[in-house]
Order: structure tokens, then C-alpha cells, then sequence
């Protein structure tokens, strides 16, 4: 089952999930960050049905394609090797980083039905 409420709690669960790690692991404790990126990952687990709204069974276009998440994947991995210079920079990475996760779980989410993911869509 892939729907709003999978979408936002599979995004924000994913998202702390792997921010708890990941500080975890550099600093050996965790702050408040992970809660923050969390809530904002849930905030936007439905970014794609907003681009492309689910009106007919065929919705799931080129935003939700394999093609678009290799490209939300390749924007990760850019911000991901920022190096950030001030706090401003700091922050926009990780919202970033924070959103691009969001996304690919909502995409990871929906393959996992019956109609799957496109790979590019009508273009
Ligand atoms: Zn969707």
C-alpha cells in the first residue's frame, strides 16, 4: 500500500533513521538535528503527487520515473561533496539532502505497487 500516510511516515522514519546513523557515527552522539530533518522530510513526502497529482491511474510521469530519481539521486550526491562555508550553506545542504531523501522513499514507496515506476514517462 503506497498512500499519503505511508508516504509521510515512511520519509520521516526513513530520514531520521539515517541522519541518526550517519551523526551517530561521525560525532558519536546525536543532536536535535535528526528530529528536524525528519519532520521536514515528512513535510514534503508528497512533493511528487504534488507535481504530478494522482487524478487518473496513469499519473506517475516523468517526477515519478526511474529517470527523475537517478537525477534526484545525482543532486544528493553533489550536495552530499559541498563543502559548506557558513552556517547558511550548512543548513541548505542538509535541507536539501533531507528533501532529495524524501523524494526517493516516495518513489521507493510506489514501485513497490502494482503499477510500479515509469522509466522516463511521456515525455
Ligand atoms: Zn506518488
Amino acid at each position: 500500500m503506497s498512500n499519503g500516510a505511508t508516504h509521510i511516515a515512511a520519509s520521516g522514519l526513513g530520514v531520521l533513521a539515517f541522519t541518526v546513523t550517519q551523526e551517530y557515527l561521525e560525532n558519536g552522539e546525536v543532536s536535535w538535528k535528526p528530529l528536524a530533518l525528519a519532520g521536514l522530510a515528512a513535510k514534503t513526502a508528497k512533493l511528487p503527487d504534488i507535481l504530478e497529482p494522482a487524478l487518473h491511474p496513469n499519473h506517475r510521469q516523468f517526477f515519478h520515473s526511474l529517470g527523475f530519481a537517478g537525477l534526484v539521486g545525482y543532486g544528493m550526491y553533489e550536495l552530499y561533496k559541498w563543502e559548506t562555508e557558513d552556517d547558511l550553506e550548512k543548513v541548505l545542504r542538509l535541507a536539501g539532502l533531507a528533501i532529495g531523501g524524501s523524494y526517493l522513499i516516495h518513489l521507493f514507496c510506489d514501485s513497490t505497487t502494482p503499477k510500479g515506476l515509469p522509466v522516463l514517462g511521456n515525455l
